[in-house]
């Protein structure tokens, strides 16, 4: 059961200390929003879950972890400096601002109705700065607006060092900044956010069959993150809606809070990446409209070892974002369940691999010398498992602690009594998020069960 409405979501991670806004004592930075002490740790095992099914799990893609700020040369080529810009209608009554392609009628204010607006006029996304301490023309560098571009130039660097042959690709995840014209709905839409992508790098004609193979791919990745299938729509971006570098494009759009809304976009970016940074472009047979490019120093070309001929590769592009990854995540784990004597509890139920806190060790007596020295020696066996953060729960009231961990989805808590520290190998008590259940487990057999309950 999701959560009823995005203000569920906004007040359980602001309560529990998942997410707060950016600068909220100054008034907030919109836009901008700071992950607290679970909401870094639900956020790492999101993305090291894609990290671990697109790097380790595979034998064909390698990593990369690229400079935030870009080359001003590498944005020119890609076409971002001149196109990436959405077309932006001021209200001249109200003050209002809204993106042109997201009105229903481009001469009626969104907010208040009045036809007094602009014209819509190109709006550039990307944040600029200057590289050292002169600012000219030349020292101009970008914060990158994805991580996409940086895969894109490093492509030959990865082909030489690491003898890759087509197929194969290269994933990053990192910070993408976007300065939005309005940020809103929480994280979804944010100027500051992460990205996941993976470039993957296959020849032309073999391009239509990878795309369906990684849209496949990536819908069985979410559904094992929590996300199910029937949760996302497919949509097949019309033609006449498509970036000017996509050849097709699966949007997966996720049934949010807000309403149904872009999760994840698979692109076929065709060769228009590639050849527009390579150099010597006039002897490939490039098929995307590329810019002119006479100043790369790179050939971005790969070698057919069948036909001897020299080619730029296509490109298939699945590109998630790691905030919108999370509120899927947190609605679909959010269930509020109604239990016996009146009472309810609000539980998220996350795939325990993304759980920012895996146990909680809880004392039955708070501050008893000898039970809290249990229960910590619990925690460094637990520990060593290296399955993620085991939390000394030192509050007192078990009852409370139990709630407390519900809500922010650990799932197993060990409570540590009175006999557990007075009798050889007595039994530590193992409750269960998900069906309240308790058990019991002599202490020394306690890393081994929770190890295999992780595996
Ligand atoms: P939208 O149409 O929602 O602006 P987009 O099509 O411009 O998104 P892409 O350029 O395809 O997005 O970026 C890939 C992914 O990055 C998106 O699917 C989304 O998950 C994420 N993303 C893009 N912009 C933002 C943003 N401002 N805040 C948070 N995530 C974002």
């Amino acid at each position: 059961m999701p959560a009823k409405s995005m203000e569920d979501l906004v007040s359980l991670c602001k309560r529990r200390g998942f997410i707060f806004q950016s600068g909220e004592l100054y008034g907030g930075l919109k836009g901008m929003y700071d992950f607290g002490p679970l909401g870094v740790e639900l956020k790492n095992n999101l993305k090291s879950a894609w990290w671990r099914s697109m790097i380790y799990e595979r034998d064909d893609i390698e990593g990369l972890d690229s400079a935030i700020i870009g080359h001003n040369k590498m944005f020119k080529y890609s076409g971002h400096t001149e196109t990436f810009s959405d077309p932006l209608v001021d209200c001249k009554d109200c003050k209002t601002r809204m993106r042109a392609d997201h009105m229903k009628d481009q001469s009626i204010c969104e907010n208040c109705g009045s036809t007094n607006v602009t014209e819509p006029r190109p709006f550039n996304l990307m944040f600029k700065t200057h590289i050292g301490p002169v600012e000219s023309e030349d020292s101009i560098g970008y914060l990158r607006p994805e991580t996409a571009q940086h895969i894109f130039a490093n492509f030959k660097n990865v082909v030489d060092s690491t003898s890759r042959q087509i197929p194969f690709g290269i994933a990053q995840q990192g910070k993408a900044f976007r300065n939005e014209i309005v940020a809103r709905n929480f994280i979804f839409r944010v100027r500051e956010f992460e990205q996941m992508e993976l470039e993957w790098f296959c020849k032309p004609g073999e391009d239509e069959k990878w795309h369906e193979y990684w849209l496949e791919q990536r819908l069985s990745w979410w559904e094992e993150q929590g996300v199910p299938r029937e949760k996302i729509h497919i949509l097949d971006v019309p033609a006449d809606d498509l970036a000017h570098y996509s050849k097709r494009t699966f949007d997966l759009e996720y049934e949010f809070p807000h309403g149904v809304d872009e999760l994840e976009g698979i692109a076929n970016r065709t060769d228009y990446d590639l050849g527009n940074h390579t150099k010597a472009q006039k002897d490939y047979n490039i098929t995307a409209k590329v810019h002119e490019n006479n100043e790369s120093t790179t050939k971005m070309a790969v070698r057919d070892p069948q036909t001897g001929e020299t080619y730029i590769p296509y490109v298939i592009e699945p590109s998630a974002g790691t905030e919108r990854g999370v509120i899927a995540v947190l609605n679909e784990a959010y269930t509020e369940e109604e239990l016996e004597g009146g009472n309810s509890r609000t539980v998220l139920k996350f795939p325990k691999h993304l759980s920012p806190i895996k146990v909680a060790v809880v004392p039955l007596k708070k501050n008893h010398e000898g039970i809290v020295a249990k229960c910590k020696q619990v925690k460094q066996e637990l520990m060593k498992l290296g399955i993620g953060r085991i939390f000394f729960e030192n509050t007192g009231n078990i009852g409370k602690a139990y709630r407390r961990h519900d809500e922010v989805g650990t799932p197993i808590c060990v409570t540590v009594d009175f006999d557990t520290i007075e009798k050889d190998d007595a039994p530590v008590t193992i409750r269960d998020r998900d069906t309240m259940e308790q058990t019991t487990v002599p202490a020394s057999q306690l890393a081994e069960h929770i190890r295999k309950y992780f595996a």
